[in-house]
């Protein structure tokens, strides 16, 4: 098989400590569970949930059923949006003050995961929760939180992360602490039968691109984690097809949710390896202005940010060429693999129908300057290339 190594001896894992303590609770069935399990933590609670999928789907009449034959008194939060608002935390925070609630549950995709946590961290804090948003405070304290997840995406489901946008300066901002890692988070793979295809193909490219984030590092010798990575990248190539051919397909629904799960449960398949998370600074900024989902933004940026940065280190991108996309390196340099894989990538985000270019939303190139202002202001972002201002300006431009 293939390996491509770059040291003889020398630099190899980076120091790391790994905890993580959320309870993970996995089948087809277990939503069934949300009462009984909820109820060994609190009986005073917040539950939290977006839009109306949850009530089409008979998820949010199961859920209060079961809290009230678990006999736990709860408030309601709906309506929280996809690219969460601050001010739906804002809300959920004066609601668990007023109500003096002391545990958060948490019914839906990523936004509203991330916006239980933000509640969560914003509850015992005296200031504004945007201050964690802006490096003006660090969370000290949290609402213990627990969720239910009805979308594969994010991973927010098993990490101490979330993004939250303040819609009225068009920013969003990422945020966390070990502190809002939920308590337990409920993966029954049924409950995304109904995710329609545009989402499934969406939360398929976050879980792509969470990967990319870890495994595109300068850590040099790192098999174990490198291939942790290209299994649940093949994994996922594997199901997203599979997925939207049958929105039951009870396999590839499950097989997905694992693998968003794990793609960024605290960074547990790539442990002592330098991250990067350019690509998602520079998404973050695109969903601040145009609200456009997450998965699409990074289906435009991601293929664009290998282009740009992949020769600091061919040999990890004709690896990936070649044992994700089985592209056969005969007769190929280093550089031509390497971009054949970034080709593949693209053609597959294409394929499943993930968009390519902002114009396909009718983002023009008036805002660029701001947003790559933006992704730089607490200086320059990624590690595979440090990215200033002028490259991220650069990146954006070959995105529309
Ligand atoms: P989402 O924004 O939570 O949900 C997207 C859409 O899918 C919503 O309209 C939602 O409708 C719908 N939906 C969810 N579950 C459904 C189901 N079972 N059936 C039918 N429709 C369903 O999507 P997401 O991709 O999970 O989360 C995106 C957010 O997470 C972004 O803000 C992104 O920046 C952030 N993010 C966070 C992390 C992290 O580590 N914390 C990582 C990456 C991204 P309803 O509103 O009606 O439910
Ligand atoms: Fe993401």
């Amino acid at each position: 098989s293939l390996t491509f190594r770059l040291t003889k001896g020398g630099i190899t894992i980076l120091p790391f400590t790994f905890h993580n303590p959320t309870r993970i609770i996995f089948g087809e069935g277990k939503a069934s569970e949300t009462g009984s399990i909820t109820a060994t933590y609190s009986k005073n609670v917040l539950l939290v949930y977006g839009g109306n999928s949850i009530k089409r789907s008979g998820l949010y009449e199961s859920v209060v059923n079961q809290l009230q034959q678990a006999n736990i008194r709860y408030v309601e939060l709906g309506g929280v949006e996809p690219n969460p608002r601050l001010t739906s935390v804002y809300e959920g925070i004066r609601l668990v003050r007023e109500h003096k609630l002391d545990f958060i549950l948490a019914v839906g995709g990523g936004s509203v995961i991330d916006a239980a946590k933000a509640i969560a961290a914003g509850v015992p804090y005296e200031g504004d929760v945007w201050d964690f948003f802006t490096n003006k405070a660090h969370i000290q304290a949290a609402v213990p939180l627990g969720a239910v997840l009805t979308l594969a995406a994010t991973g927010t489901e098993m990490n101490g992360s979330m993004v939250i946008s303040h819609w009225e300066q068009k920013l969003k901002r990422g945020s966390g602490s070990p502190l809002v890692y939920p308590r337990f988070s409920i993966l029954d793979p049924t409950l995304t039968y109904t995710v329609p295809a545009n989402q499934t193909v969406y939360g398929s490219v976050d879980i792509m691109s969470h990967v990319f984030e870890q495994y595109f590092s300068l850590t040099p010798d790192t098999p174990l984690q490198e291939r942790f990575c290209e299994s649940i990248l093949q994994t996922v190539i594997e199901n997203v097809e599979l997925a939207l051919d049958n929105p039951e397909h009870a396999a590839a629904r499950a097989n997905l949710m694992w693998c968003g799960t794990m793609a960024l449960n605290g960074g547990q398949i790539s442990l002592g390896m330098q991250n990067d998370w350019a690509s998602h600074g520079i998404e973050h900024e695109i969903s601040a202005i145009y609200d456009i989902p997450h998965g699409a933004g990074l289906s435009i940026v991601f293929p664009n940010w290998m282009k740009y940065v992949y020769k600091e280190r061919p040999d990890r991108f004709a690896q990936y060429a070649t044992r994700v996309w089985g592209i056969s390196p005969e007769g190929k340099t280093t550089d031509e693999l390497a971009l054949a894989g970034i080709e593949a990538t693209r053609q597959f985000f294409t394929r499943i129908g993930a968009e390519a270019t902002l114009s396909e939303f009718n983002i023009d190139d008036s805002q660029l300057e701001r947003m790559a202002e933006e992704a730089v202001r607490y200086g320059p972002i990624g590690s595979f290339k440090r990215l200033h201002k002028e490259d991220v300006l650069a990146i954006l431009q070959m995105c529309l």
